[in-house]
């Protein structure tokens, strides 16, 4: 309980500093672009970021309950605030940054921050007597700026991390934002707005749920301490049926909670980042996810073509004889279990070797295609399946089809590529381009070997030659 209250009085004072460091950072990668001379602005701003840090490292080290009894926050914890609060001050009443809007609001909120951790100071150091004094008047009262004035220096140069963010191109997807903190929220989706990502935000674990349901991400950044939902449940949730290379999710821990990000990855998270959030270091690990989601995807995509070129005929782009062979097999053992009838047609060109002889082999392709798609166009059935089985024949395989049935499809067949009346002046049977088809009709026996009705209906198909082409026959028995 103790544990717990201390972890949550520091997560309280980290935050304000968080935002400090966050805002005053983004700053300084913005103020890289500006135009004019912002150097007073980057130095107070790289100021901020040092005191901003050093205070972050007095939280962590904090020993909790701190001792009662005290009458001013220590002065390593007031110094810092006040040197904050102080130039943040000057850069307000600056007319250089007074012009600028856009600052003047973002160091607003700098400000709001720092009287936040203020505030927070004087309940942990003072106690109540923190709490009931105005915010502004107990500023004062606690360090008197006045007789203490802190002297502002300039460092000789400004360096930020902002420099390495620059190389991100603006080509990556859409991002969710979860965090019930909306300067948190405010922070991250503006910092990576800039750099090109779409960014949509969410305030809390059920609002999350709801849009992740609803629309498409390419990653989440995930908070884990929330009121409503803490993170790691929502990952769970999402986990259930979305995987991870489905949607990436990148934790955000508070430092130091080495057991949430244990349990974050065991439920699924992809990566972690903590807080304060090191921006180049998040940058790397979205675009680290980003690109193994890509890469995955265009491996899978690749596999499945690479798995529908082994099932389709090169040439017609109907089932190959392999897909044939493995569908039979398929069919077989499992109208054997069912007692049910399986028909299969093979089908043979009347005449194709004069045709190729006479219209040249292209044409003979040609033929093939458009044969081969007339054969599809009868056999619609989902369970059906219409292959090329080799050089000009072809093969349609009908489960659960008793002998009838499969016989008037054939005709269909054969109807439809006759219908096609594409001109054979070298057939024995027409003057066009026909069909000559054998059917066969079994209740699969498992002892049999499938090829048992594929050597009927050859038998049948033998039939349909001798018989003058151009027609079905159908093998008895
Ligand atoms: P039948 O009516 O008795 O079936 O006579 P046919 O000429 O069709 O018989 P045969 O099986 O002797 O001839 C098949 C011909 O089909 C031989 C070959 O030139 C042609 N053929 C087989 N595969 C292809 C192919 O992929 N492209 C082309 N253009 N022709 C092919
Ligand atoms: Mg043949
Ligand atoms: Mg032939």
């Amino acid at each position: 309980m103790e544990r717990e209250k201390s972890s949550n009085i520091r997560h309280d004072m980290r935050t304000p500093l968080n935002h400090i460091l966050g805002y005053s950072e983004m700053l300084l990668e913005e103020l890289e672009e500006a135009e004019g001379d912002v150097s007073v602005l980057t130095a107070r701003l790289a100021e901020m970021i040092a005191d901003g840090g050093e205070l972050l490292s007095r939280v962590n080290e904090l020993r909790l309950p701190v001792p009662g009894g005290r009458s001013a926050i220590p002065g390593e914890w007031a110094q810092p605030i006040g040197r904050m609060r102080e130039r943040l001050d000057a850069l307000l009443l600056d007319g250089a940054t007074r012009a600028q809007e856009a600052v003047v609001d973002d160091l607003s909120k700098i400000g709001v921050a720092i009287d936040r951790f203020h505030q927070l100071a004087s309940q942990l150091f003072l106690g109540s007597a923190g709490e009931q004094t105005g915010l502004g008047q107990e500023r004062r009262a606690v360090y008197p700026m006045e007789e203490t004035p802190v002297p502002v220096e300039m460092p000789p140069e400004v360096s930020s991390d902002a420099s390495l963010i620059k190389v991100k191109p603006a080509d990556e997807g859409s991002l969710l934002v979860v965090d019930d903190d909306p300067a948190n929220r405010d922070l991250l989706s503006r910092r990576l707005e800039r750099v090109g990502y779409r960014v949509i935000t969410a305030s809390g674990g059920r609002e999350a749920l709801e849009l992740i349901a609803r629309e498409t991400f390419d990653l989440v950044l995930l908070d884990q301490l929330m009121p409503d939902i803490l993170g790691i449940d929502v990952l769970r949730e999402v986990r259930r049926t979305t995987s991870s290379l489905e949607l990436p999710i990148i934790m955000v821990t508070a430092k130091g909670d080495s057991s949430d990000v244990v349990s974050a990855l065991q439920v699924g998270a992809n990566d972690y980042i903590t807080k304060p959030v090191d921006f180049p270091v998040a940058m790397a690990r979205i675009t680290t996810q980003l690109t193994l989601r890509r890469v995955t995807r265009e491996l899978e995509e690749a596999n499945r073509r690479l798995y529908r070129y082994s099932y389709v005929d090169g040439l017609t782009g109907i089932a190959n004889r392999r897909h044939f062979d493995e569908f039979l097999a398929r069919e077989w053992r499992e109208l054997a279990r069912r007692r049910a009838p399986l028909s299969l047609i093979l089908i043979d060109i009347d005449c194709f070797k004069p045709y190729n002889d006479n219209y040249g082999h292209e044409a003979g392709d040609r033929t093939l295609k458009s044969v081969a798609q007339a054969i599809a166009g009868v056999v619609q059935r989902e369970s059906d399946l219409a292959a090329r089985y080799g050089g000009e024949e072809f093969v349609v395989v009908l489960p659960a089809t008793p002998r009838e049935a499969a016989r008037d499809l054939a005709e269909r067949i054969r109807e439809a590529v006759a219908g096609l009346g594409l001109p054979h002046a070298h057939s024995l049977a027409t003057d066009h381009v026909t069909l000559s088809l054998g059917l066969a009709t079994v209740v699969p026996d498992v002892a049999q070997p499938p090829v048992s009705l594929v050597l009927a209906a050859d038998g049948a198909l033998y039939e349909a030659k001798e018989g003058g082409r151009n027609r079905v026959a159908v093998a008895v028995g």
